[in-house]
């Protein structure tokens, strides 16, 4: 089962994503992330990242089409993949098919989650994140239970560098220029469902299976 999971910023991917990868035994592969330890144990590739992230640009093509290439085919991808925030653009999602077609895999569920603005850049705002586990949380909406510390492990909580307001607007012009024409993209393909992901999350997470099986 290789699933492609897209849609703009906040719209809950990562959180979503890891439940539906662990439901189907697959790897969760967030760009995101993986540019995130990147950043942090300050490899080659996370100097080059840097700079774009902060600026909620998208790192150049070449240096993400690279790294999900390892990972698509890494002994730990047997069972399948679920890919988070990649593609976002059409010229990675053209290249996607490329490596596809030259490693016989396909992708069996393009699944698009719909929310507006204003949830958005409410969700973005008030997220804080786990620095040891990965899980979020809302300041308002799913507040941890102690202040700063998250309820899972332990961890202490951290406000990503670009969930600033200046940045999110940023971010959500570029997820409108270069991420939705893949709506375009893969819209006509059998592959392809739509989800509505303004509710919460476990009526999401409801409609992202419904949407993976059907
Ligand atoms: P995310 O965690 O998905 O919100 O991604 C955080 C940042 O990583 C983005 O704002 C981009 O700077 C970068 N990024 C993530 N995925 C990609 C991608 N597929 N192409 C280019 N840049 C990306």
């Amino acid at each position: 089962m290789n699933i492609i999971l897209f849609g703009p910023p906040g719209v809950g991917k990562g959180t979503q994503g890891v439940k539906l990868a662990s439901k189907f035994g697959i790897i969760h592969l967030a760009m995101g992330d993986l540019l995130r330890a990147a950043v942090s144990e300050k490899t080659e590739l996370g100097l080059k990242a840097k700079a774009f992230m902060d600026a909620g640009k998208l790192v150049t093509d070449d240096l993400v089409i690279g790294l999900i290439e390892e990972r698509i085919v890494s002994a730990d991808a047997n069972q399948g993949f679920l890919l988070d925030g990649f593609p976002r653009n059409v010229a990675q999602a053209t290249a996607l098919n490329e490596m596809l077609d030259r490693h016989g895999l396909k992708i069996d569920r393009v699944i698009f989650m719909d929310a507006s603005n204003e949830a958005l850049l409410e969700r973005l705002t008030g997220r804080l994140i786990c620095s040891a586990c990965g899980f979020s949380f809302h300041r308002h909406y799913s507040p941890p239970k102690i202040e700063g510390q998250c309820d899972k492990c332990a961890g202490s909580l951290y406000q990503r560098a670009d969930d600033t307001e200046e940045v999110i607007s940023h971010r959500l012009e570029v997820y409108a220029e270069q991420t939705a024409p893949l709506l375009d993209f893969y819209g006509q393909d059998e592959a392809f469902r739509k989800v509505n992901a303004k509710s919460g999350m476990d009526e999401v997470y409801s409609s992202l299976l419904e949407a993976v099986k059907g």
